[in-house]
Protein backbone atom coordinates (compact mmCIF):
# COMPACT_ATOMS: atom_id res chain seq x y z
CA UNK A 1 0.00 0.00 0.00
CA UNK A 2 1.55 3.44 -0.84
CA UNK A 3 1.54 5.77 2.02
CA UNK A 4 0.16 9.23 0.04
CA UNK A 5 2.59 12.17 0.54
CA UNK A 6 2.29 15.82 1.61
CA UNK A 7 2.69 17.19 -1.97
CA UNK A 8 -0.64 14.84 -3.15
CA UNK A 9 -2.96 16.76 -0.51
CA UNK A 10 -1.62 20.35 -1.96
CA UNK A 11 -2.82 18.79 -4.99
CA UNK A 12 -6.13 17.34 -3.89
CA UNK A 13 -6.47 21.06 -1.91
CA UNK A 14 -7.03 22.59 -4.96
CA UNK A 15 -8.33 20.18 -6.90
CA UNK A 16 -11.29 20.89 -4.02
CA UNK A 17 -10.66 24.66 -4.45
CA UNK A 18 -11.19 24.45 -8.21
CA UNK A 19 -14.82 22.30 -8.03
CA UNK A 20 -16.10 24.40 -5.46
CA UNK A 21 -15.48 27.24 -7.89
CA UNK A 22 -17.04 25.07 -10.63
CA UNK A 23 -20.09 23.99 -8.62
CA UNK A 24 -20.63 27.58 -7.75
CA UNK A 25 -21.08 28.55 -11.25
CA UNK A 26 -24.90 26.60 -10.23
CA UNK A 27 -26.58 29.68 -9.16
CA UNK A 28 -30.36 30.91 -9.30
CA UNK A 29 -28.64 34.84 -9.08
CA UNK A 30 -25.93 35.45 -11.62
CA UNK A 31 -23.18 36.88 -9.51
CA UNK A 32 -24.81 35.24 -6.33
CA UNK A 33 -24.63 31.97 -4.35
CA UNK A 34 -27.86 30.89 -4.69
CA UNK A 35 -29.08 27.00 -4.76
CA UNK A 36 -32.59 26.40 -3.05
CA UNK A 37 -33.97 22.94 -3.45
CA UNK A 38 -34.87 21.62 -6.68
CA UNK A 39 -34.60 24.86 -8.65
CA UNK A 40 -32.40 24.17 -12.17
CA UNK A 41 -29.26 25.66 -10.58
CA UNK A 42 -29.82 22.90 -7.99
CA UNK A 43 -30.44 20.13 -10.49
CA UNK A 44 -27.28 21.06 -12.40
CA UNK A 45 -25.41 21.00 -9.23
CA UNK A 46 -26.53 17.57 -8.61
CA UNK A 47 -25.86 15.83 -11.80
CA UNK A 48 -21.88 17.61 -11.03
CA UNK A 49 -21.56 16.19 -8.10
CA UNK A 50 -22.75 13.12 -9.68
CA UNK A 51 -20.65 12.95 -12.35
CA UNK A 52 -17.44 13.66 -9.90
CA UNK A 53 -18.63 10.86 -7.87
CA UNK A 54 -18.66 8.71 -10.71
CA UNK A 55 -15.20 9.48 -12.08
CA UNK A 56 -14.29 8.74 -8.50
CA UNK A 57 -14.73 5.06 -8.47
CA UNK A 58 -18.15 5.22 -6.57
CA UNK A 59 -21.30 3.73 -7.80
CA UNK A 60 -23.45 6.83 -7.49
CA UNK A 61 -27.74 6.77 -6.90
CA UNK A 62 -30.46 9.26 -6.40
CA UNK A 63 -33.03 8.51 -3.68
CA UNK A 64 -36.59 10.02 -3.77
CA UNK A 65 -35.78 13.92 -1.85
CA UNK A 66 -32.60 13.77 -4.18
CA UNK A 67 -30.01 13.16 -2.00
CA UNK A 68 -26.78 11.85 -4.26
CA UNK A 69 -25.58 8.82 -2.85
CA UNK A 70 -21.74 7.40 -3.75
CA UNK A 71 -20.30 4.68 -2.43
CA UNK A 72 -16.90 2.99 -2.65
CA UNK A 73 -17.01 -0.30 -1.89
CA UNK A 74 -15.74 -2.20 0.67
CA UNK A 75 -13.73 -6.05 0.77
CA UNK A 76 -16.17 -7.19 3.88
CA UNK A 77 -19.41 -7.09 2.32
CA UNK A 78 -20.36 -7.52 6.51
CA UNK A 79 -18.63 -3.70 7.45
CA UNK A 80 -21.39 -1.52 7.88
CA UNK A 81 -20.56 1.97 6.27
CA UNK A 82 -18.52 5.01 7.06
CA UNK A 83 -20.53 7.93 5.59
CA UNK A 84 -19.40 11.53 5.53
CA UNK A 85 -20.83 14.21 3.81
CA UNK A 86 -22.63 17.71 3.70
CA UNK A 87 -25.00 19.99 1.81
CA UNK A 88 -25.17 21.05 -1.53
CA UNK A 89 -28.46 23.72 -1.42
CA UNK A 90 -27.53 27.31 0.04
CA UNK A 91 -29.02 30.35 1.50
CA UNK A 92 -30.11 32.87 -0.72
CA UNK A 93 -26.45 34.96 -1.45
CA UNK A 94 -24.98 32.76 0.67
CA UNK A 95 -21.31 31.29 0.36
CA UNK A 96 -19.97 28.68 -1.64
CA UNK A 97 -17.85 26.77 0.90
CA UNK A 98 -20.80 26.25 2.81
CA UNK A 99 -21.75 22.73 2.51
CA UNK A 100 -19.98 21.60 -0.59
CA UNK A 101 -16.38 21.29 0.98
CA UNK A 102 -17.98 18.37 2.93
CA UNK A 103 -19.19 16.34 -0.35
CA UNK A 104 -16.30 17.78 -2.65
CA UNK A 105 -13.53 16.79 -0.17
CA UNK A 106 -14.19 13.33 0.38
CA UNK A 107 -14.61 12.89 -3.47
CA UNK A 108 -11.18 13.93 -3.53
CA UNK A 109 -10.06 11.41 -1.55
CA UNK A 110 -11.93 8.78 -2.38
CA UNK A 111 -10.21 9.20 -6.28
CA UNK A 112 -7.09 9.33 -5.01
CA UNK A 113 -7.44 6.01 -3.08
CA UNK A 114 -8.86 4.89 -6.13
CA UNK A 115 -6.45 5.60 -8.49
CA UNK A 116 -3.92 3.55 -6.12
CA UNK A 117 -6.28 0.45 -6.28
CA UNK A 118 -6.63 0.72 -2.33
CA UNK A 119 -9.70 -0.46 -0.74
CA UNK A 120 -10.84 -0.53 3.01
CA UNK A 121 -12.70 -3.55 4.30
CA UNK A 122 -15.92 -1.13 5.32
CA UNK A 123 -17.55 0.72 2.42
CA UNK A 124 -17.57 4.41 2.08
CA UNK A 125 -20.61 6.16 1.61
CA UNK A 126 -20.36 10.10 0.75
CA UNK A 127 -23.29 11.69 0.58
CA UNK A 128 -24.64 15.00 -1.02
CA UNK A 129 -27.66 16.20 0.91
CA UNK A 130 -29.95 18.20 -1.25
CA UNK A 131 -31.72 20.34 1.34
CA UNK A 132 -30.40 21.38 4.49
CA UNK A 133 -30.91 24.90 4.75
CA UNK A 134 -35.16 25.09 4.69
CA UNK A 135 -34.82 27.96 2.54
CA UNK A 136 -37.40 27.39 -0.49
CA UNK A 137 -39.76 25.62 1.18
CA UNK A 138 -39.37 26.98 4.75
CA UNK A 139 -38.52 23.36 6.35
CA UNK A 140 -34.74 22.29 6.71
CA UNK A 141 -32.60 19.32 6.76
CA UNK A 142 -34.68 17.13 4.58
CA UNK A 143 -31.82 15.38 2.52
CA UNK A 144 -30.82 14.12 6.07
CA UNK A 145 -34.23 13.19 7.32
CA UNK A 146 -34.88 11.36 4.83
CA UNK A 147 -32.05 9.06 5.18
CA UNK A 148 -32.75 8.98 9.06
CA UNK A 149 -36.15 8.23 8.38
CA UNK A 150 -37.63 10.95 10.15
CA UNK A 151 -38.40 13.07 7.24
CA UNK A 152 -42.04 14.75 7.45
CA UNK A 153 -44.21 14.37 4.87
CA UNK A 154 -46.83 17.04 5.55
CA UNK A 155 -43.98 19.32 4.39
CA UNK A 156 -44.63 17.64 1.06
CA UNK A 157 -47.42 20.85 0.89
CA UNK A 158 -45.30 23.66 2.10
CA UNK A 159 -45.34 26.40 -0.96
CA UNK A 160 -42.43 27.99 -2.41
CA UNK A 161 -42.77 32.12 -2.94
CA UNK A 162 -44.46 31.08 -6.75
CA UNK A 163 -46.93 28.87 -5.06
CA UNK A 164 -45.45 25.64 -6.08
CA UNK A 165 -46.04 22.95 -3.70
CA UNK A 166 -43.04 20.58 -2.65
CA UNK A 167 -44.94 17.68 -3.64
CA UNK A 168 -45.01 19.09 -7.29
CA UNK A 169 -41.50 20.38 -7.37
CA UNK A 170 -40.49 16.77 -6.51
CA UNK A 171 -42.86 15.43 -9.31
CA UNK A 172 -41.80 17.94 -11.68
CA UNK A 173 -38.14 16.99 -11.45
CA UNK A 174 -38.99 13.43 -11.47
CA UNK A 175 -38.76 12.21 -7.91
CA UNK A 176 -41.16 10.31 -6.37
CA UNK A 177 -42.58 11.73 -3.23
CA UNK A 178 -44.37 7.91 -2.75
CA UNK A 179 -40.70 6.49 -2.13
CA UNK A 180 -39.38 8.99 0.57
CA UNK A 181 -39.82 5.71 2.99
CA UNK A 182 -37.02 3.86 0.85
CA UNK A 183 -34.83 6.65 1.18
CA UNK A 184 -34.28 5.85 5.17
CA UNK A 185 -31.45 4.04 5.73
CA UNK A 186 -31.66 1.48 8.66
CA UNK A 187 -29.91 1.70 12.03
CA UNK A 188 -26.59 -0.17 12.05
CA UNK A 189 -25.85 0.04 8.38
CA UNK A 190 -23.99 2.77 9.17
CA UNK A 191 -20.76 2.83 11.54
CA UNK A 192 -20.35 6.46 11.49
CA UNK A 193 -20.76 9.79 10.44
CA UNK A 194 -18.02 12.53 9.82
CA UNK A 195 -19.23 15.42 8.62
CA UNK A 196 -16.33 18.02 7.26
CA UNK A 197 -17.25 21.64 7.32
CA UNK A 198 -16.35 25.13 7.13
CA UNK A 199 -16.15 26.70 10.73
CA UNK A 200 -18.74 29.72 9.85
CA UNK A 201 -17.35 31.40 12.72
CA UNK A 202 -13.84 33.09 13.83
CA UNK A 203 -12.43 30.82 16.70
CA UNK A 204 -9.88 28.55 14.76
CA UNK A 205 -8.71 31.88 12.55
CA UNK A 206 -8.69 33.77 15.62
CA UNK A 207 -6.56 31.40 17.33
CA UNK A 208 -4.23 30.44 14.07
CA UNK A 209 -5.70 27.04 13.62
CA UNK A 210 -6.54 25.03 10.55
CA UNK A 211 -9.15 22.54 12.22
CA UNK A 212 -11.24 21.86 14.99
CA UNK A 213 -12.99 18.94 16.41
CA UNK A 214 -16.48 19.72 16.79
CA UNK A 215 -17.76 18.47 20.71
CA UNK A 216 -21.62 19.33 20.14
CA UNK A 217 -24.15 20.75 17.95
CA UNK A 218 -25.69 23.74 20.13
CA UNK A 219 -29.16 23.32 21.19
CA UNK A 220 -31.70 26.43 21.04
CA UNK A 221 -34.56 28.47 22.36
CA UNK A 222 -35.94 31.01 20.56
CA UNK A 223 -38.31 33.45 21.46
CA UNK A 224 -40.59 36.17 20.03
CA UNK A 225 -41.15 38.64 22.95
CA UNK A 226 -44.05 41.41 22.60
CA UNK A 227 -43.79 44.35 24.83
CA UNK A 228 -46.94 47.17 25.26
CA UNK A 229 -46.18 50.02 26.81
CA UNK A 230 -47.70 53.39 26.19
CA UNK A 231 -47.13 55.72 23.43
CA UNK A 232 -46.55 59.20 23.66
CA UNK A 233 -45.71 62.82 22.53
CA UNK A 234 -41.91 62.64 22.66
CA UNK A 235 -42.21 66.35 23.72
CA UNK A 236 -44.63 66.28 26.55
CA UNK A 237 -44.45 63.55 28.83
CA UNK A 238 -41.65 63.48 31.47
CA UNK A 239 -39.33 60.68 31.99
CA UNK A 240 -40.22 59.23 35.07
CA UNK A 241 -43.86 59.20 33.45
CA UNK A 242 -43.07 57.34 30.41
CA UNK A 243 -43.96 53.48 29.81
CA UNK A 244 -41.33 53.14 27.06
CA UNK A 245 -41.54 49.89 25.23
CA UNK A 246 -38.34 49.91 23.28
CA UNK A 247 -36.47 51.31 26.23
CA UNK A 248 -37.87 48.28 28.00
CA UNK A 249 -36.95 45.89 24.91
CA UNK A 250 -33.14 48.39 25.13
CA UNK A 251 -32.49 47.09 28.80
CA UNK A 252 -33.89 43.19 28.09
CA UNK A 253 -31.57 43.00 25.05
CA UNK A 254 -28.60 44.72 27.45
CA UNK A 255 -29.24 41.65 29.90
CA UNK A 256 -29.14 39.26 27.66
CA UNK A 257 -25.77 40.40 26.44
CA UNK A 258 -24.53 40.01 29.86
CA UNK A 259 -25.76 36.90 31.29
CA UNK A 260 -24.77 35.03 28.08
CA UNK A 261 -20.85 36.97 28.39
CA UNK A 262 -21.12 34.68 31.74
CA UNK A 263 -20.90 31.13 30.52
CA UNK A 264 -18.56 29.96 27.52
CA UNK A 265 -20.13 28.12 24.76
CA UNK A 266 -23.26 30.65 26.12
CA UNK A 267 -24.66 33.32 23.00
CA UNK A 268 -27.85 34.97 22.81
CA UNK A 269 -28.80 37.21 20.20
CA UNK A 270 -31.55 39.81 18.92
CA UNK A 271 -31.85 39.66 15.46
CA UNK A 272 -35.02 41.74 15.10
CA UNK A 273 -36.39 44.47 16.59
CA UNK A 274 -39.51 46.01 15.28
CA UNK A 275 -41.10 49.02 16.66
CA UNK A 276 -44.67 49.56 15.73
CA UNK A 277 -45.57 52.61 13.99
CA UNK A 278 -42.55 54.01 15.15
CA UNK A 279 -41.92 57.95 14.20
CA UNK A 280 -38.96 60.00 15.28
CA UNK A 281 -41.50 62.39 17.91
CA UNK A 282 -43.58 59.47 19.42
CA UNK A 283 -42.51 57.75 22.45
CA UNK A 284 -42.81 54.06 21.31
CA UNK A 285 -45.74 52.07 22.96
CA UNK A 286 -45.50 48.67 21.07
CA UNK A 287 -42.20 46.74 20.01
CA UNK A 288 -41.57 43.31 19.11
CA UNK A 289 -38.26 41.20 19.08
CA UNK A 290 -37.17 38.14 18.60
CA UNK A 291 -34.90 36.39 21.15
CA UNK A 292 -32.40 33.66 20.38
CA UNK A 293 -30.26 31.27 22.89
CA UNK A 294 -27.84 28.61 22.46
CA UNK A 295 -25.35 26.51 24.30
CA UNK A 296 -23.37 23.31 23.32
CA UNK A 297 -24.48 22.49 27.14
CA UNK A 298 -28.49 21.73 27.67
CA UNK A 299 -28.12 22.91 31.29
CA UNK A 300 -26.06 25.98 30.16
CA UNK A 301 -28.77 26.89 28.12
CA UNK A 302 -31.51 26.36 30.63
CA UNK A 303 -30.40 28.36 33.05
CA UNK A 304 -29.98 30.87 31.28
CA UNK A 305 -33.06 30.83 29.49
CA UNK A 306 -34.59 31.01 33.11
CA UNK A 307 -32.61 33.75 34.19
CA UNK A 308 -33.62 35.59 30.96
CA UNK A 309 -36.95 34.76 31.77
CA UNK A 310 -36.83 36.15 35.46
CA UNK A 311 -35.20 39.67 34.60
CA UNK A 312 -37.82 40.21 31.58
CA UNK A 313 -40.48 40.04 34.04
CA UNK A 314 -38.68 42.06 36.60
CA UNK A 315 -37.76 45.16 33.83
CA UNK A 316 -41.76 44.74 32.82
CA UNK A 317 -43.14 45.21 36.18
CA UNK A 318 -40.45 48.04 37.42
CA UNK A 319 -41.47 49.79 33.83
CA UNK A 320 -45.02 49.30 34.09
CA UNK A 321 -44.95 47.27 30.89
CA UNK A 322 -47.36 44.44 29.94
CA UNK A 323 -45.57 41.41 27.93
CA UNK A 324 -46.25 38.19 26.05
CA UNK A 325 -43.46 36.06 25.08
CA UNK A 326 -43.66 33.49 23.36
CA UNK A 327 -41.12 30.03 22.54
CA UNK A 328 -41.31 29.80 18.99
CA UNK A 329 -38.59 26.44 18.78
CA UNK A 330 -36.47 24.16 20.97
CA UNK A 331 -34.06 22.06 20.19
CA UNK A 332 -31.75 19.76 22.60
CA UNK A 333 -27.71 20.23 21.74
CA UNK A 334 -26.88 17.06 20.18
CA UNK A 335 -23.36 15.31 21.31
CA UNK A 336 -20.55 13.99 19.09
CA UNK A 337 -19.56 10.69 19.28
CA UNK A 338 -16.97 10.65 22.38
CA UNK A 339 -14.57 7.87 20.35
CA UNK A 340 -14.62 9.63 17.27
CA UNK A 341 -13.65 12.87 18.52
CA UNK A 342 -11.05 10.71 19.59
CA UNK A 343 -9.78 9.31 16.48
CA UNK A 344 -10.25 13.20 14.77
CA UNK A 345 -7.60 13.91 17.20
CA UNK A 346 -5.35 11.43 17.00
CA UNK A 347 -5.45 11.78 12.83
CA UNK A 348 -4.65 15.38 13.85
CA UNK A 349 -2.08 15.08 16.11
CA UNK A 350 -0.38 12.93 13.34
CA UNK A 351 0.15 15.49 11.13
CA UNK A 352 1.03 18.36 13.62
CA UNK A 353 -2.22 19.94 13.96
CA UNK A 354 -3.39 21.33 17.51
CA UNK A 355 -6.40 19.24 18.34
CA UNK A 356 -8.73 21.87 19.24
CA UNK A 357 -11.98 21.62 20.06
CA UNK A 358 -15.61 23.54 20.22
CA UNK A 359 -18.80 23.51 19.49
CA UNK A 360 -20.90 24.14 16.85
CA UNK A 361 -22.95 26.99 17.17
CA UNK A 362 -25.12 26.56 13.71
CA UNK A 363 -26.94 23.37 13.02
CA UNK A 364 -26.37 20.90 10.73
CA UNK A 365 -27.60 17.80 9.06
CA UNK A 366 -25.34 15.49 11.76
CA UNK A 367 -28.79 16.80 14.15
CA UNK A 368 -30.36 14.12 12.39
CA UNK A 369 -27.97 11.87 10.95
CA UNK A 370 -27.30 11.21 15.19
CA UNK A 371 -30.63 9.61 15.14
CA UNK A 372 -29.27 6.37 13.30
CA UNK A 373 -25.37 6.47 13.80
CA UNK A 374 -22.80 7.88 15.83
CA UNK A 375 -21.96 11.50 14.33
CA UNK A 376 -18.83 13.48 14.03
CA UNK A 377 -17.79 16.94 12.72
CA UNK A 378 -14.30 18.38 11.68
CA UNK A 379 -14.30 22.07 11.22
CA UNK A 380 -12.32 23.87 8.52
CA UNK A 381 -10.95 27.62 9.76
CA UNK A 382 -12.97 29.76 7.67
CA UNK A 383 -11.25 33.49 5.94
CA UNK A 384 -12.89 36.82 6.43
CA UNK A 385 -13.02 37.14 9.74
CA UNK A 386 -15.53 33.89 10.23
CA UNK A 387 -17.92 35.16 7.79
CA UNK A 388 -21.00 32.78 6.14
CA UNK A 389 -24.09 32.96 4.90
CA UNK A 390 -22.36 35.54 3.17
CA UNK A 391 -20.75 36.37 -0.18
CA UNK A 392 -17.67 37.12 1.94
CA UNK A 393 -17.22 33.42 3.16
CA UNK A 394 -13.80 32.18 2.16
CA UNK A 395 -11.00 29.76 2.77
CA UNK A 396 -7.82 28.55 1.74
CA UNK A 397 -6.23 25.64 -0.80
CA UNK A 398 -3.59 24.92 2.19
CA UNK A 399 -6.48 24.28 4.57
CA UNK A 400 -8.46 22.40 2.11
CA UNK A 401 -5.29 20.31 1.82
CA UNK A 402 -4.48 19.92 5.27
CA UNK A 403 -8.16 18.71 6.10
CA UNK A 404 -8.06 16.10 3.07
CA UNK A 405 -5.00 14.78 4.78
CA UNK A 406 -6.62 14.71 8.51
CA UNK A 407 -10.13 13.37 6.66
CA UNK A 408 -7.67 10.68 5.06
CA UNK A 409 -5.62 10.06 7.97
CA UNK A 410 -9.02 9.36 9.82
CA UNK A 411 -10.32 6.99 7.20
CA UNK A 412 -7.08 4.75 6.58
CA UNK A 413 -6.87 4.37 10.62
CA UNK A 414 -10.96 4.08 11.25
CA UNK A 415 -12.61 0.20 11.88
CA UNK A 416 -15.44 -0.68 13.84
CA UNK A 417 -13.98 -3.04 16.13
CA UNK A 418 -14.40 -1.78 19.66
CA UNK A 419 -14.59 1.98 19.91
CA UNK A 420 -13.57 3.40 23.19
ZN1 LIG B 1 -23.80 24.20 6.09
Amino acid sequence: MTKTDTGNFATLGQEIMTRIEILALHTEQEGKMTRTYLTAAHRGAARQIAAWMSEAGMDVREDAVGNVIGRYEGTDPCCASLMTGSHFDTVRDGGKYDGPLGILLPIACVGDWNRQGRRFPFPIEVIAFCEEEGVRFNAPLLGSRAIAGSFETAVLENVDDNGVSMREAMISEGLNPAQLGAAAMPEGDIAAYLEVHIEQGPVLLEENLALGVVTAISGSSRFILELQGTAGHAGTVPMASRHDALMAGAEIALYIEKRCNESPGLVGTIGQLNVTNGAGNVIPGHVVMSIDIRADKDSIRKLAVDDIQTEIENICIRRGIRKNLEQTYEAASVACAKWLQQRLKESMQRHGCTPRSLPSGAGHDGIIIAEIAPMAMLFVRCGNGGTSHNPGETMSAEDAAIASQVFADFVEHFSMANPT
